[in-house]
């Protein structure tokens, strides 16, 4: 996609990443902050989150906050005392990029385990709609929010072996799906991207041997997460979009 935003895109606004502490959610949360926007860097692994508010801070971007928050383990009350502390913290979230993802087993689905099912639909899944419901209230406070899911080829179109992960993101399409139904896109647009095959730790997982210099980097793919989180997409909702649209699905 070309795209080509105001360097003031995203002055002002209040943008939380999931995932924020590496591959495409670092990225999306590094070039948030360049385009003037303060983040919220949720995720597991505090040192990475630690350096990717200390990388802003070097670049001059607006102060960072980091929240750790394990979303295999986290209960309903967490999330709930999450979105209760930020509304007492901060006047509004402009954005939330739902990000953070795990692949799970790549195997028929005669041989999927159970813990590893469970494991991937709570975090692809259930985490993914208790942190949304959590942030609406704040969302709901922001000029033309914008609510952004990652989503996959395979959430699209199943492919034998991706099990559970296929599964958690058709679940993912339709939450895209369910939410613009319900929200006129000028009180809160809501979208999904699919990346396309990326270089990320979460692909060379899924492709242990593919040559991942003919993958495009999480920077190449930014310009659609800029697209969807400013205000020259506010017209869209209910779409599910492709970072790289003349990509095939597949190793490269
Ligand atoms: P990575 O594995 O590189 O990064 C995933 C991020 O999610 C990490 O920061 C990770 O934290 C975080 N995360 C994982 N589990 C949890 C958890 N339990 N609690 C909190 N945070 C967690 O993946 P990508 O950057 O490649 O993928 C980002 C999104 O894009 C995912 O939703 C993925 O499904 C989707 N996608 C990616 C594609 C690709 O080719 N890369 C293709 C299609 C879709 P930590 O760093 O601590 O492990």
């Amino acid at each position: 996609m070309y795209y080509q935003p105001a360097n003031n895109l995203l002055q002002q606004r209040i943008i939380m990443v999931t995932g924020a502490g590496d591959g495409i959610g670092r990225e999306a949360a590094l070039t948030y902050a360049r385009y003037g926007a303060s983040l919220l860097l949720l995720g597991r692994t505090e040192a990475k989150l630690a350096a990717v508010r200390q990388q802003i801070a070097d670049e001059g971007g607006a102060d960072a906050r980091v929240i750790t928050l394990d979303l295999s383990q986290a209960g309903e009350q967490e999330y709930r005392q999450l979105g209760e502390a930020l509304m007492r913290e901060i006047p509004r979230l402009d954005g939330l990029l739902n990000n953070a993802g795990l692949l799970g087993e790549i195997a028929p689905m005669a041989r999927q385990s159970a813990d590893s099912w469970r494991n991937v639909m709570e975090v692809n899944v259930n985490a993914t709609f208790l942190l949304t419901r959590a942030m609406l209230p704040l969302l709901l406070k922001a000029y033309r929010p914008s609510l952004i899911f990652s989503s996959s080829s395979v959430g699209r179109q199943g492919r034998a072996n991706w099990g559970v992960y296929a599964v958690s993101k058709f679940a993912t399409e339709g939450m895209m799906q369910v939410l613009a139904d319900e929200y006129p896109a000028a009180r809160l647009r809501v979208n999904c991207i699919n990346p396309g095959g990326t270089r990320t730790a979460m692909r060379k997982n899924a492709f242990p041997g593919e040559d991942a210099e003919k993958l495009k980097t999480p920077a190449d793919i930014m310009p659609i997460y800029l697209y969807l989180m400013g205000d020259d997409s506010h017209r869209k909702t209910g779409i599910s979009f492709d970072a790289q649209p003349d990509r095939k699905p597949g190793p490269a």
